[in-house]
């Protein structure tokens, strides 16, 4: 199959993007910008789009997708009953990087909910994303645009290297601006639950709901609780280098990476380090990647994965991450680096955690 590029960097393109619904409204897979990431899209209605999303992805076929609309009125068809947090925390979030979870109407496929009688829906903010959803007949189904297991896209050149000639378009709106996955907040639970941190944090949810709580499967270190949202369980954005998070005081954790990272030279290795702006000129003797600043934390949110990407290309031998726990981003950020990281913590003052 020819991927068709279609370029929207400057501005939406109305000639494409109405083909771009064509192809949607008629069964095919179209890649498209968010807030968030990249998202591979098709009729959310239509199980047998839904079977291309997984067998282009490569990805488990119980691991649900997201349905995105882009306007309130649509919620009705695909949702049993709205809860009165749904309509706050839509007023407060939508459109944005929200993700809720709803009892599932019999419009909605079991193929686009991998089976489940729920179904996450979102509203995203990106212009092209709502021009697509419309254009598309209302309910687009979108996973991460990425190979199942690799980082997610931030730029439509990573969608490229993944799915080019697997889906019908690719449409390029340039970086996105937050590059984690939504945060996605289960409402058929007693107590609104968050599955999967993102940049809507913990805080901001709980201004608008009063009592909200984090999955305890999303600690990861304790077998006993099972992550609620399917996709959680798997292997993620693991590079092929080996990732290792150096936590810490900030001197010790510098020293500590320097160090590891001469060692891997001495044993005829490469390290690739992700640091930030403040200490960047630091480190010597290995690949150095500024994330970004931790004065703006969005900045290295937008950049991880893309540094994660650029590792696989420069075949380093192991790489070594600071930890980044800022204000508002941190859970979110650190939860896809531990991810990443397949756990493999250690702090700079000595053993692992
Ligand atoms: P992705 O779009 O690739 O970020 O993946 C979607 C995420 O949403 C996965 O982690 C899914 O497990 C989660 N998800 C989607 N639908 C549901 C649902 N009905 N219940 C719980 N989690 C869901
Ligand atoms: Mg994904």
């Amino acid at each position: 199959m020819e991927t068709i590029l279609a370029d929207m960097t400057k501005s939406i393109d109305p000639d494409l993007m109405a083909h771009a619904g064509r192809i949607i409204r008629s069964g095919g897979l179209v890649a498209f910008p968010t807030e968030t990431v990249y998202g591979l899209g098709g009729d959310a209605l239509d199980p047998d789009a839904s079977r291309k999303i997984y067998a282009a992805k490569g990805r488990p076929c119980d691991n649900p997708l997201i349905v995105h609309i882009a306007q309130m009125s649509a919620l009705d068809a695909i949702v049993s009953g709205i809860p009165a947090a749904a309509s706050a925390l839509a007023d407060a979030f939508w459109p944005g990087p929200l993700t809720m979870i709803f009892h599932k109407s019999d419009l909605v496929p079991k193929e686009t909910t991998g089976g489940l009688d729920t179904v996450a829906v979102r509203m995203p903010s990106h212009p092209a994303a709502l021009e697509l959803i419309r254009q598309g007949g209302g309910y687009i189904a979108a996973p991460s645009a990425n190979t199942s297991g690799r980082p997610s896209p931030t730029r439509a050149s990573h969608v490229y290297e993944d799915l080019n000639g697997k889906i019908d378009m690719i449409i390029d709106g340039g970086p996105v601006g937050i590059g984690i996955e939504s945060t996605i907040v289960d409402l058929t639970e007693e107590v609104p639950t968050v599955l999967r941190p993102g940049f809507i944090s913990l805080e901001m949810l709980r201004s608008v709901l009063g009592n909200v709580r984090m999955d305890p499967g999303l600690r990861g270190d304790d077998p006993a609780f099972r992550p609620k949202a399917p996709g959680m369980k798997y292997r993620h954005y693991a590079p092929k280098a080996p990732l290792i998070i150096v936590e810490g005081e900030a001197d010790n954790v510098r020293s500590r990476i320097q160090s590891l990272a001469l060692e891997a030279e001495a044993s005829g290795g490469r390290a690739g380090i992700i640091a930030t702006d403040e200490d960047v000129s630091f480190y010597t003797n290995a690949i150095v990647r500024s994330a970004g600043t931790r004065e703006d934390e969005i900045t290295i949110s937008r950049r991880l994965f893309s540094i994660l990407r650029e590792f696989d290309d420069l075949q380093v031998s192991v790489i070594y991450s600071e930890a980044f726990h800022t204000p508002q981003l941190g859970t979110a950020i650190m939860n896809r680096l531990i991810k990443a990281a397949g756990h493999q913590i250690i702090t700079a003052e000595g053993g692992s955690t």
